[in-house]
């Protein structure tokens, strides 16, 4: 089992190995190289960008950046200056702002370092990603970590937007107010079922908002067999995607199966979790919380009124929805996030 703080380049651990003293600086230049990879493989950064996300000096940089060059994670060049000014990369045929031929361009005397390596695992920030999302990924760091960023790369390539959960909530981000309503909206959610997935009560509160949300929910069991916790054991009746990730990466086979699935639009909807899924989330909270979420609903605030305590609430539900999709949906949008 990985730590939560791992370097996003195993370059980044064998150069804290060879000189530990420099751990701090090394976290940071691992950091700032991650967030410009682009899996076009044209993501750049120059000192300036260092500098700014690092905070590091001139000569201090342009030492740790030597390292980098050396183990092939970043590659320096220096891009090319056409006469109206724009700057483009060296290996252009023209610049792509104005079109003027590369031949009349000149050497702009800035540097820039191509990010040649994806990370292990992708940084992603889910607090300054934008919505719309058309895929959710949900997986555990340490297990899936680069299965996952297979995946998120392989589909940013093809112009999806992808929201990617971890399962280690950022400090000061609201678990509730970002990644459960992402959870209830985007398209389609897949998540990579490994040993500890199901140990993740915030893994299991997102799936159950897709779910009650009628998404569709992608299971992609890894390992082994797909084995649903107990708390959510009509999981067993949904269709795990057959083929088996290892967790390490991203096969071809699961490739071909994973990206007609998720570009489909309008993406299918699985609605025959959603009652599951509404009380797998109402055993989760109090009498006073469901109280205050179902004042609205005559109904509803009967059964947690007159029933003795969540057992009797589950029969009391189940029956009055029935097959009644009226209620069904009043008692989904109460358990909104
Ligand atoms: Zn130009």
């Amino acid at each position: 089992m990985k730590k939560a703080f791992d370097m996003y380049y195993s370059e980044s651990d064998n150069l804290i190995t060879s000189s530990p003293s420099d751990r701090n600086d090394i976290v940071l230049m691992d950091r700032a190289i991650a967030r410009s990879y682009a899996p076009s493989g044209r993501g750049w950064l120059d000192d300036a960008a260092f500098q700014i996300r690092t905070g590091l000096d001139a000569r201090r940089l342009a030492g740790l950046i030597r390292r980098y060059e050396r183990l092939n994670v970043v590659d320096r060049h220096e891009p090319s200056e056409c006469p109206h000014g724009h700057i483009f990369d060296p290996g252009a045929t023209e610049c792509p702002d104005c079109h003027e031929p590369a031949s009349n361009a000149r050497l702009s005397g800035l540097t820039r370092y191509w990010v040649l390596k994806q990370p292990q695992e992708p940084l992603f920030d889910p607090t300054t990603a934008r919505r719309p999302f058309n895929v959710f990924i949900s997986y555990r760091h340490g297990e899936t970590g680069q299965l996952a960023a297979d995946l998120y790369y392989g589909l940013v390539s093809r112009n999806l937007n992808v929201f990617l959960d971890s399962s280690i909530i950022p400090p000061g981000v609201s678990f509730e107010r970002i990644f459960l309503p992402v959870a209830s909206d985007t398209s389609h959610f897949v998540f990579l079922a490994s040993d500890s997935y199901f140990d993740s009560t915030y893994c299991k509160a997102e799936l159950a908002h897709a779910l009650r949300t009628a998404r569709n929910v992608i299971p992609v069991p890894i390992g082994g067999n797909f084995h649903p916790p107990n708390d959510m054991p009509w999981l067993n009746q949904m269709n795990p995607c057959l083929i088996i990730g290892d967790g390490q990466c991203l096969s071809k086979e699961l490739e071909d199966y994973l990206l007609p699935v998720v570009t489909q639009n309008p993406a299918p909807t699985n609605c025959d979790h959603r009652l599951n899924a509404c009380i797998y989330l109402l055993q989760q909270m109090g009498r006073n919380e469901l109280l205050s979420r179902f004042a609205t609903s005559n109904w509803l605030s009967d059964i947690i009124n007159q029933g003795t305590g969540p057992q009797h609430w589950i029969v009391a539900i189940r029956q009055e929805v029935g097959n009644n999709t009226t209620r069904l949906n009043e008692l989904c949008s109460t358990l909104a996030p």
